[in-house]
């Protein structure tokens, strides 16, 4: 092969991002320690308000995780059994188990090739008239094409939640995500583009009332601490996630600026070369929580990657309406879902990762495809 020294170049380099923010997460760990505001209090508070303004969001109410968040958003706003919910097959699986978890069906739909988000016209060939609500999946940080979609819940009275576990910062027609449909969830899951150090996540919302039925359902349906007038969940975001998580806020728009980039040198060498990478629909602006190429021999191109140090992944193998906890639902074939299952290969991307090994990882990419 080239002369090139042989790098290691990992698919998100967390380490690196710890390595920085040290000193601070633990003087947020030792504040927490100090005002054993273990459960709600300031440091939630703190970072509610900070988010909300950061994403543009009327009101914003922490909770357990991001599966949470979208199951939180489906139950407040009135989605529940005998409902059904559609949802891209192409997304990770917590945007439909959510459905499953407020006793509502979700129904699989079919997506774009290009921008991999969801197809709004296969969306309105599913909807029968059972159908309550929709998730918009901003799957890799692209957002879905959300004046078609909220053309057709007007149409149809369909609840938009919006799933933007991928796609914080990202905006549709200079509109943040979050808050463009009823609801946006959103999670902090470590590798996300804003990571707790543990599970973590939020609901947004324009709605204040659907906001407070949120924060309810999220704390035991709790009118005051021992009165509860709806029967709830233990879904908080709890304080100490919170104070690290609002350590690494400040840095969010840094590290969306380097995705950005780091995105579109990917672009200026992957594209003239023929590789299909992601597109945005129209007025999309991507947070590239993911950069996604598609590839004939996805499992091939990896280890020979991965040979030259470059880490890749699937995001996701299979298709939701493959997977075998939902063959009970007998779903009908979705053939982009499939299609883009068989070819999609994740290249390293993430806010820490340096130009030399942007550039590293391109060579090695258009070295592999050339054979
Ligand atoms: C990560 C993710 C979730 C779930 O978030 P958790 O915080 O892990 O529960 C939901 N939807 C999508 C698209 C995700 O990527």
């Amino acid at each position: 092969m080239s002369l090139t020294t042989l790098q290691k170049i990992p698919f998100v380099n967390l380490a690196r991002q710890i390595e920085r923010l040290r000193p601070d997460l633990v003087a947020a760990f030792e504040a927490v320690l100090d005002s054993r505001g273990f459960i709600k209090g300031p440091h939630v508070t703190a970072f509610e308000t900070a988010f909300a303004e950061a994403i543009q969001a009327p009101h914003v109410v922490g909770c357990a995780n991001g599966t949470a968040a979208v199951a939180l958003a489906l139950e407040a706003a009135g989605v529940g059994p005998g409902d059904e919910v559609i949802v891209p097959s192409h997304t990770f699986i917590a945007t439909a188990e959510a459905v499953c978890h407020v006793g509502a069906t979700p129904v699989f739909c079919d997506i774009d090739p290009d921008t991999y988000t969801l197809d709004p016209k296969d969306a309105e060939r599913r909807i029968t008239p059972r159908t309550r609500a929709i998730i918009p999946v901003h799957i890799y940080g692209t957002p879905a094409d959300m004046d078609a979609i909220l053309d057709l819940a007007r149409t149809h009275d369909l609840v938009v939640i919006e799933d933007c576990a991928q796609a914080h910062l990202a905006t549709y027609k200079g509109r943040m995500v979050g808050s463009i449909g009823h609801a946006g969830s959103f999670s902090f899951f470590p590798g996300k583009n804003l990571g707790a150090l543990g599970d973590a996540g939020a609901v947004a919302t324009a709605d204040a009332q659907l906001a407070e039925r949120i924060r309810k359902l999220a704390d035991h349906g709790r009118l005051s601490k021992y009165e509860h007038d709806i029967v709830g969940y233990n879904q908080r975001l709890d304080g100490l996630q919170a104070a690290l998580l609002s350590v690494k806020l400040p840095h969010l728009r840094a590290w969306t600026e380097r995705r950005r980039r780091v995105a579109a040198y990917y672009d200026s060498r992957l594209k003239p070369a023929g590789v299909k990478v992601i597109a945005a629909p129209e007025g999309a602006e991507s947070v590239y929580h993911l950069y996604v190429i598609e590839v004939d021999d996805q499992q091939k191109t990896a280890a020979a990657l991965a040979a030259l140090g470059v880490e890749t992944g699937v995001h996701y193998p299979c298709p939701l309406h493959q997977q075998p906890a939902f063959r009970y639902l007998g779903g009908e074939a979705l053939p982009n879902a499939e299609r883009a299952a068989r070819r999609i290969l994740s290249l390293p991307i993430c806010g820490e990762i340096t130009d030399d090994e942007a550039e590293y990882a391109c060579d090695q990419v258009l070295a592999v495809l050339r054979g």
